[in-house]
């Protein structure tokens, strides 16, 4: 019941300024229980929020080490609610005829407070809630923004102060069970807390402990009753170590534990022979709550050297833990009045120990004392937050409305006002969830070396496939490379093959046109012949010369035809489409040369015939007349010497042009060279061209004659005496140069080569050249005396066939030009060859097996024999004999004829046949 009456009221005392009532910025400021500083240290002066000094500031200390934070922190003064208590039944007797001690005015925060019918004192309270308040509404006025700053993080406190009977348990502890209605802080806060946390990830713990005589005993396990209280030193943290902590699921969970405290503190204090009224009950509720914080929010300290990684917009695992601590303190009677109830004093001091030295505190710190004893008592240790710390405190303090009790109810308002003026410094816990974090790290990290162990096998076999096509690509390569050096050797082999066969091919054509010109040159003879039977000169030898280009010619055709077949069974098949139809053409090409060299030769054949017949009818005819001659031209030997380089230069010869005697003078000092090699080609190549009587007249005027001689003369190489004996046989077909050799001792030269050579080509080389000179009719005497004829009788001893043929030559030669003397009257006397002993020889190989030898000393026998001066001798010499057998034997008819004639005209010869008996 509520007082009326404001009359009565005298005395109205306003402890605080209404405008500054819910003020966080009183004017009072908030002073923080401060723990006692050690002994040796002095007490600081005034502890300042946020001062340094200030021993239990969280952000004081924290420590570098720890990752959770506080937010700066926000003002926040202790709230009072004040609730009057019905009248009991016992007061509706006792106080029946008296009003109500207390006023309330609710819509005011007021109370007053009457002190007797004519003083009375109004106090202002954060609430004030009337005997007719439900339990919901106290709960939400006074514990639900304690409770939604638990949920964000901050540590919260509820506490109810009063005398006992006043309705402390009532408001805090009821369950609620019959009445719904009837629930308690306790049981709507855990509703609030349950609604309010995320239960698979975060957790909600309880402890429940009841402080009697300095003593701590668990409520949820009475075993435990001397729990000690431990503060951490660094973050002042106070805990309480062996309580038991039970984790809450449900609501029912959490009423079922309420209930077993409830009924172990009855039995407690039944065992201690205390009552309910006399401890302390403290629900201690911790919460652990996960949230996403962004991070450009978080302070994380970098530990260790370890640097966080901060992105923006993400939000590391950040868990906010913050305790509910809920005290039904014991009842406030005052220490003397308990010990008039016969309670012994020692006792009383025990029990009210932890509420005076609350008291104490209050006072000091709503008075900014700088001393706080927080550590006279369990109960201010415990609550060291809840004062002048970090928490938010609700404060609900309960009276009852009887005047008996006016004392206790204005002690109890009292202590309401001082703690109004208590500001706390709330500030949240933050921090970062390193479990978590660990854990999810730890899984990732996992992860990755799995991931990592795959990726180095993946790696591995990678670099071991790389390392096998490596070898395979060096393997091909050097197999690629030796096919390469392979196929390029080959190709320079074929090519060079190739530049082979062109030449070839190249000579074969140029001999073949030199033989088309021959062939036409000779007809044209042939047709001079049979139109002016003048004598022709040395139509023999001209066949002679056809017959060796020809066996040249074979001789190269067959050469040609033998390296087209190399080459033909050497191009391997892999060789280019393109080599092998060149290869093709080429064999086609020289197929059709041969071709047309066997239509040639065949021409040849057939010429030679008709050649043989007019030779046979000149002969006769000049055999009659005394004239036969002998040219030089078989004896053009052939010679392997560079083809191009000689048919290039005999071109150039036959041009006459000033550039071309140029050439030919190179040619010739190329005879002088050191190199001997370089010195046989160059003879060779001027014998080749000395062969042409086109370019004879040039080569002497360039001195080639007199170079010749040279060698002849110098060179100690058998093979460039005896290329050079053929070059000076073969100028020695014509007149003039007869006589420059003669005249520059060419006998005794060719003499001397003959007497060195041990070569048979060498001496026929000389016998052919002295042949060539024995058929000048004014050079016969100087030819005998420098020793000519002695010279060709001396080589007969070779007994080689082509020596003797060419000796023969030489001797028919001289015997032709002999009897040419005579009969021209030019000449008289024996023949010189029989004066140089000759005759012996003659006679002996005038029937020689070899046509070619045989032929020639037939003739000169019958040129001797028609020098009447000579019959005698060859009559003793035997020849007679042998001029018989050739007028009935020679081979050629005309030669047969001339023997008999000879036989028939000599009378020598016929008294001698007639001698002998011998019938020609
Ligand atoms: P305390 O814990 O302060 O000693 P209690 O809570 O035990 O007091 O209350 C004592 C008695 O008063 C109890 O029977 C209780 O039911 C009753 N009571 C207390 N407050 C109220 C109230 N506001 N309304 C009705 N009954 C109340
Ligand atoms: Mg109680």
């Amino acid at each position: 019941m509520s007082y009326r009456n404001g009359l009565n009221r005298t005395a109205t005392k306003l402890d605080k300024p209404l405008s500054s009532s819910s003020n966080c910025n009183s004017s009072n400021g908030g002073k923080y229980l401060a723990p006692s500083p050690p002994p040796s240290s002095p007490a600081p002066a005034i502890s300042k929020p946020g001062s340094p000094l200030h021993p239990t500031s969280a952000s004081s200390r924290r420590t570098p080490q720890r990752t959770w934070k506080h937010d700066s922190g926000v003002s926040g003064r202790v709230r009072v609610a004040v609730r009057l208590r019905p009248r009991n039944a016992e007061e509706m007797v006792a106080d029946a005829d008296f009003a109500d001690c207390v006023e309330l005015q609710p819509e005011l925060k007021r109370l007053t407070l009457r002190k007797n019918n004519w003083v009375s004192e109004t106090y202002e309270f954060d609430e004030v809630l009337t005997d007719f308040s439900s339990q919901k509404r106290v709960y939400e006025v006074v514990a639900k923004p304690v409770l939604e700053s638990v949920l964000e993080g901050y540590n919260g406190t509820v506490m109810a102060y009063g005398q006992t009977g006043t309705g402390k348990t009532f408001t805090l502890g009821r369950l609620g069970e019959e009445d719904i209605a009837d629930r308690g802080i306790m049981v709507r806060a855990m509703e609030d807390i349950l609604a309010g946390i995320c239960p698979e990830q975060d957790s909600v713990t309880v402890s429940y402990l009841q402080l009697y005589m300095e003593t701590v005993q668990d409520l949820l396990d009475p075993s435990k009753d001397n729990i000690p209280i431990v503060e951490d030193p660094k973050t002042g943290d106070v805990s309480l170590p062996g309580a038991t902590v039970v984790e809450i699921r449900d609501q029912a969970g959490f009423v079922d534990l309420l209930q077993t405290g409830e009924s172990n503190r009855f039995a407690a204090n039944t065992k201690l022979n205390t009552e309910s009224s006399r401890s302390h009950a403290i629900l201690m509720v911790n919460i652990k709550k996960h949230v996403k914080v962004p991070v450009e929010d978080l302070d994380i300290p970098n530990e260790n050297g370890l640097s966080m990684h901060k992105s923006k917009g993400s939000y590391p695992p950040t868990v906010r833990k913050s305790k509910l601590i809920i005290v039904d303190l014991a009842g406030s009677e005052r220490v003397d009045k308990s010990g008039s109830e016969g309670l012994a004093l020692e006792e009383a001091k025990s029990i009210n120990l932890s509420l005076t030295a609350l008291g104490k505190c209050i006072n000091a710190l709503a008075d900014g004392k700088s001393h706080v004893p927080i550590r006279d008592s369990k109960l201010t240790r415990l609550l060291r937050d809840s004062f002048g710390g970090t928490a938010r405190t609700s404060l609900v303090i309960t009276i009852g409305p009887s005047p008996r009790h006016r004392g206790e109810t204005m002690s109890t308002i009292m202590f309401g006002q001082r703690a109004m003026k208590i500001e706390n410094m709330m500030k949240r816990r933050e921090e970062f969830d390193y479990k978590s974090m660990c854990h999810k790290l730890g899984m990732e990290l996992e992860r990755c070396f799995a991931e990592s162990e795959r990726q180095n096998k993946l790696l591995l076999d990678v670099e071991r496939k790389l390392e096998e096509r490596l070898e395979e690509t060096r393997r091909a390569e050097k197999n690629l490379e030796c096919a390469l050096e392979k196929m390029a050797s080959e190709r320079a082999r074929h090519q060079k093959e190739h530049v082979e066969v062109l030449q070839n091919l190249e000579i074969e054509r140029t001999e073949r046109l030199r033989m088309e010109n021959e062939l036409q040159a000779a007809k044209s003879d042939m047709k001079n012949h049979k139109e002016v039977p003048e004598p022709s000169k040395d139509v023999n030898d001209e066949i002679l010369e056809l017959k060796l280009q020809l066996e040249n010619e074979r001789q190269s055709r067959q050469q040609a035809e033998r390296e087209l077949r190399i080459l033909k069974s050497g191009v391997p098949s892999q060789y280019g489409n393109s080599e092998s139809t060149e290869i093709m053409i080429l064999s086609r090409r020289l197929e059709n040369e041969i071709q047309r060299r066997t239509k040639l030769e065949d021409e040849i054949k057939r010429l030679q015939n008709q050649l043989s017949q007019a030779t046979l009818e000149l002969e006769a005819k000049s055999s009659a007349s005394g004239f036969t001659s002998f040219g030089l031209n078989s004896l053009k030997t052939p010679m392997i010497v560079n083809h191009n380089f000689e048919s290039d230069l005999g071109h150039n010869l036959d041009t006459g042009r000033p550039q071309d005697h140029v050439g030919l003078q190179k040619l010739l000092s190329l005879l002088e060279s050191q190199d001997v090699g370089i010195q046989v080609q160059a003879v060779k190549v001027v014998a080749n061209l000395a062969a042409e009587e086109a370019h004879q007249e040039k080569i002497v005027e360039a001195g080639g004659l007199h170079h010749m001689l040279l060698l002849l003369r110098d060179s100690e190489d058998e093979t460039i005496r005896r290329v050079a004996a053929g070059a000076i046989a073969n100028l020695a077909m014509n007149e003039r140069n007869q006589e420059l050799i003669m005249s520059e001792g060419g006998i005794a030269l060719l003499s001397r080569t003959a007497d060195n050579a041990e070569d048979p080509q060498t001496l026929r080389m000389v016998a052919g050249a002295i042949a060539n000179l024995c058929g000048n009719d004014k050079l016969q005497l100087k030819l005998r005396d420098d020793g000519g004829i002695k010279a060709l009788l001396k080589m007969v001893n070779s007994r080689h066939s082509d020596v003797l043929a060419q000796v023969a030559r030489g001797i028919a030669n001289f015997a032709k030009c002999e009897s040419r003397g005579v009969v021209q009257g030019s000449r008289m006397g024996r023949s010189l060859l029989i004066d140089e002993g000759a005759l012996p020889w003659i006679v002996g190989n005038a029937n020689n097996e070899a046509s070619s030898i045989r032929r020639h000393i037939e003739l000169a026998l019958c040129h001797l024999a028609q020098q009447d001066v000579n019959a005698r001798d060859l009559v003793a010499a035997g020849a007679l004999r042998e001029l018989v057998r050739i007028s009935r034997e020679c081979s050629r008819e005309d030669i047969r004829m001339l023997a008999r004639r000879l036989l028939a005209g000599s009378s020598i010869f016929q008294s001698e046949l007639r001698r002998l008996h011998i019938v020609p």
